[in-house]
């Protein structure tokens, strides 16, 4: 169990004060998913990762600050309509729309994280479709920080690591299956590699479920490409 604490803060964007419930900070013991998703008990904390003012409906990790332009943004109907959207669990709403915060201003690949953390929230809820949808705009937002030279993580070959999951957990098999080949030619480091084995099994087996990087150092068996 994780103890909990409280933020008591003043929103940049409306000035009301508001309050909020955050746990202590947690690590994780156990493997991570293949989509970067930490194990527990860090993973039960996302609640927390992204707040909402129940004032203006300003969605961010600290409401208390605000980047410029913000104001502006949390006012444009798109926003509006995904804060209250019924088409997905109300925290996936709120991470979507600091999501939305976040393409407006120009930093799609933290945009894509936030979209990512809106599909955790739907598998949590076990909502299908939006958390298909949550992974497409994810995969949509990722190629458009590869476009501008940005990527989502340092490491060689993460961004297509967490790509390919996007791409097999939305049932894009196809799509998922030429990235993992295009990879795997690129001869990345091994752990990427092994997950591009995995997801190569996975993707011929049409398994659109949750499995782990533990799982893809256990398979080191080559796979026919
Ligand atoms: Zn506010």
């Amino acid at each position: 169990m994780t103890n909990l604490r409280y933020l008591n803060t003043t929103c940049a964007v409306c000035g009301d004060p508001c309050r909020f419930t955050i746990p202590e900070a947690a690590g994780s013991v156990g493997s991570r998913d293949l989509d970067t998703r930490p194990a527990e008990p860090l993973r039960s904390t996302i609640y927390a990762w992204v707040k909402r003012c129940p004032s203006c409906g300003y969605c961010a990790p600290d409401p208390g600050k605000a980047p410029e332009g913000v104001a502006d943004v949390v006012k444009l109907p798109r926003y509006r309509w995904q804060l209250d959207s019924r088409r997905f669990p109300r925290l996936a709403n709120t991470f979507l729309c600091w999501s939305i915060i976040q393409e407006e201003l120009g930093a799609p690949a933290q945009a894509a994280w936030a979209s990512l953390h809106a599909a955790w929230i739907c598998d949590d809820e076990g909502d299908d479709v939006p958390a298909r949808i949550c992974r497409i705009r994810a995969a949509d937002l990722l190629r458009r920080a590869w476009e501008q030279g940005d990527r989502l993580t340092t490491q060689a070959g993460g961004d297509e690591a967490i790509l390919v999951d996007l791409l097999r957990r939305a049932g894009r098999f196809r799509e998922a299956r030429a990235l993992v080949r295009e990879t795997l030619e690129q001869n990345p480091p091994p752990l990427i590699a092994e997950i591009m084995r995995l997801q190569a099994r996975l993707i011929d087996a049409k398994d659109r479920n949750t499995h782990t990087v533990a799982e893809a150092r256990r398979y080191k068996m080559p796979t026919t490409l």
